[in-house]
């Protein structure tokens, strides 16, 4: 697991906020102060003098899910990112869960999104700038009208072309009441309580679900690594990647946000990734975008490098330490590119072999030669791998003349 540096959201307060004092927007500042308020009185109150049942339990984690994912892979990673296509059955499910988790329809959200991308921390331009501090860039950005935030569709053409994007937009109001009360209150029915389903699966699970991504837009912007990038305030945290369905890996997809995987290691906890990969085999999903393992080591890489050569400069023997980070960096990058040139000549012929029977013999020397390279690559990469770490390592622990 990363190790979680917490670091100074100075460096990114590039100007100062012109608006701090834009008009409130009094339907978000009342939705977003009594939500919570009710959530926090309401459901425990009902919890003692009534109690809940564990049906009423697992239909809030459902719902909890089912808002998260669509806002997820839905809202983001299909429609603001363009990361994969979906299939009209799928896409009109996140409709559903996005008014159902009310965060804005996918015109408002997937506009606002693609700006905060395109204008990182900058104060003026990105609606909700970590650079303002945490509560502006959790909350605060929705419940005044700011500038940074003002309705521009002109960047989400492409989505005013989506027949169900239009649908939402157009009924987004009635699919919210919907969707968070008579569904809840269904869901209740079922379970014999309508009231008990009104507070879990509608109130908390609101509550809630909203705030956890808002968490992305805030604390993945100010606690956790820089992994790839210092391009941006993003960071990398599996704590939150837990809280988001896996959005936590914010420095990664801030480096590469067109890839349908945030967190990008098989063991990243990303069940966005993992739901989006799975209906690929249903057919559910296609052309899933994809980083290479080349562009991601290297974005790793260079900012190992860097930050050890920053460091260098401070040590007592800063040539000697220089010459041997810039030996080691040099070797790690010839291998990992005849690795990632080596992978894919072996992943080449296992698909061709796929295709077209592997008859004869002297083909199947090439391939299994192929495969050897591949390995012996793949070792030595390891071994170089283990002594880069080990000197970030020494690095760390040095400390500066
Ligand atoms: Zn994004
Ligand atoms: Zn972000």
């Amino acid at each position: 697991m990363h190790e979680i540096e917490k670091t100074n959201i100075d460096s990114v307060t590039a100007n100062a906020p012109k608006d701090e004092h834009a008009p409130i927007n009094w339907t978000n500042m009342i939705l977003f102060t009594s939500t919570p308020l009710l959530a926090a009185i309401l459901v425990p109150w009902y919890g003692m003098v009534y109690g809940y049942s564990l049906y009423d339990w697992v239909a809030f984690i459902l719902m909890m899910g089912f808002c998260g994912i669509s806002i997820t892979a839905g809202y983001h990673r299909l429609w603001s990112h363009k990361a994969y296509k979906a299939h009209p059955i799928l896409r009109a499910i996140f409709a559903l869960g996005g008014a159902c988790a009310l965060q804005n329809d996918v015109f408002h959200w997937a506009s606002d999104h693609r700006r905060h991308h395109a204008f990182v921390d900058n104060n003026d331009r990105d609606p909700y700038s970590a650079g303002r501090g945490f509560w502006f860039s959790h909350i605060g950005w929705i419940v005044r009208h700011y500038e940074s935030s003002k309705e521009d569709f002109s960047n989400i053409k492409d989505l005013q072309r989506d027949p169900i994007l239009r649908w939402q937009h157009k009924h987004y109001l009635a699919l919210v009441l919907i969707m968070n009360i008579a569904l809840p209150a269904f869901l209740g029915y079922l379970g014999g309580s309508i009231m008990a389903g009104i507070l879990l699966s509608g109130l908390l699970r609101l509550v809630l679900s909203q705030h956890f991504t808002y968490l992305i837009n805030s604390l993945a912007h100010m606690w956790g690594k820089q992994t790839f990038s210092k391009k941006s305030s993003a960071r990398d945290n599996p704590v939150l990647a837990l809280l988001t369905y896996g959005e936590g890996y914010h420095n990664y997809h801030h480096t590469f946000q067109w890839d349908y995987r945030n967190g990008v290691r098989w063991w990243h906890y990303d069940p966005t990734k993992w739901l989006i990969r799975s209906c690929s085999w249903l057919g559910l999903t296609s052309d899933l975008k994809r980083v290479s393992p080349l562009m991601i080591e290297t974005a790793r890489l260079e900012m190992q490098y860097r930050m050890a050569s920053e460091k260098c400069s401070s040590l007592a023997n800063a040539d000697k330490w220089r010459e041997k980070l810039e030996e080691e960096y040099q070797q790690l990058k010839t291998t990992l590119d005849l690795w990632a040139q080596h992978r894919q000549e072996w992943y080449d012929s296992k698909t061709s072999q796929l295709h077209e029977q592997y008859e004869q013999l002297h083909e199947k020397w090439d391939q299994l030669a192929l495969r050897d390279k591949y390995r012996e690559v793949k070792y030595r990469l390891k071994l170089q791998r283990q002594r880069w770490q080990e000197l970030m390592q020494s690095f760390g622990n040095l400390q500066a003349a």
